[in-house]
């Protein structure tokens, strides 16, 4: 039986209904997701689960999901996790004729970039990012006019005009190494000033900055980490380089949210606070049950414009299809194959412990 069939009925608000055979293909899933998802919200999610999961196969198409997803999307549908390096990386790899980005605009937009030929289709096309949002094209000309041959590096949290106007972009799991591999004792950096700060912190280098900050990410106060510690006094904190430097001082461990999920299951603290998108415990925490996940909630109101029934609706009407300009996307394409032609091989500078 088909999922259609399974799903074929409706439910009072017009989509795919919860049925005995919805329940019973969907059970393995839940079972994951039992300690996250109330058992009385999964008959909300699992219909469109079945339904997403057979029509991805008919469309001969992938799901990522950046890690801020939440659960039922991230362990439910996607095929392909991560933060957005991982995800850059493998858009390049995959052989799907369909790529569907759970992520923000300039994921799915660099999704393009890397697979021009594919389709490239994002649920939500408001899905944006303050930090893209921080800085234009024309930002950055005015900058290399202002600091004439010094090279620019472009956080990937920009738009691809802003990418093509750059020499190279970074992750905030490669930051370090993109900067120092330019061979320049001057790099301007672009557009997180925290994760710049961060970055000039551990290098010699000069790092001219720019002052975006993460609307999710600059709302965290080193107070509220100091009343985490005075209330549980054998908690680990772990913290984002986008959040401001005060709060990263206060932290045991800074690192992308690559570097925080690598940390977590190498050491196994026995309880344990993440200072970034909130869904982000709840997606390891799903991994990793016997450690007492502290879950401090701050939303990325941009990542949770991404839903099941829109996941579901992008790939029924195949929208919202991502396009870039062609010379735009050649040079803002050269910017991101520089880095990832780095590759991993050097450290995440996320990867450092700081306290
Ligand atoms: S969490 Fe911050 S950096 Fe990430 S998409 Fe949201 S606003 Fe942008």
């Amino acid at each position: 039986m088909s999922a259609s069939q399974i799903t074929g009925l409706s439910s009072d608000n017009g989509g795919p209904a919860y049925t005995p055979e919805v329940a019973r293909i969907t059970a393995p899933i839940y079972s994951r997701l039992s300690s996250v998802i109330p058992e009385i919200e999964w008959p909300v999610h699992a219909p469109y689960i079945a339904a997403i999961n057979e029509i991805k196969c008919e469309r001969k198409a992938v799901i990522l999901s950046h890690n801020y997803q939440t659960p039922e999307i991230f362990h439910g549908v996607a095929d392909l996790t991560g933060d957005s390096l991982a995800l850059a990386r493998e858009a390049a790899k995959t052989d799907a004729e369909v790529i569907v980005l759970c992520g923000v605009h300039f994921m799915a937009e660099t999704a393009k970039l890397i697979n021009p030929e594919k389709t490239v289709l994002i649920p939500d096309l408001e899905a944006g990012c303050s930090l893209a949002a921080s800085i234009t094209a024309g930002d950055v000309r005015l900058l290399r006019e202002r600091y004439p041959a010094v090279p620019v590096v472009s956080y990937v949290n920009t738009s691809a005009a802003v990418k093509a106007e750059s020499d190279i972009c970074c992750t905030s799991a490669n930051a370090l190494e993109v900067v120092e591999s330019l061979g320049s004792d001057r790099v301007i950096f672009l557009p997180d000033e925290y994760l710049g700060r961060y970055v000039a912190a551990q290098t010699r280098v000069e790092v001219i900055l720019w002052r975006g900050h993460c609307e999710v990410h600059e709302r965290f106060t080193a107070e509220e980490l100091r009343v985490f510690r005075q209330q549980y006094p054998d908690i680990e904190i772990l913290a984002h380089p986008e959040c401001p430097p005060d709060v990263l001082a206060e932290a045991d461990f800074v690192g992308s949210t690559s570097g925080m999920i690598h940390h977590v299951g190498e050491t196994r603290p026995r309880r344990v606070v993440m200072i970034t998108e909130c869904s982000m415990s709840d997606n390891v925490a799903v991994e990793y049950p016997e450690i007492d996940f502290i879950r401090p909630c701050n939303l990325c109101p941009h990542m949770k414009k991404i839903t099941l029934p829109k996941i579901l609706h992008s790939l029924e009407s195949m929208t919202h299809r991502v396009e870039v300009e062609p010379g735009v996307a050649q040079r803002a394409r050269e910017a991101v194959e520089r880095m990832l032609a780095l590759g991993s091989k050097k450290k995440d500078p996320g990867s450092q412990g700081i306290a």
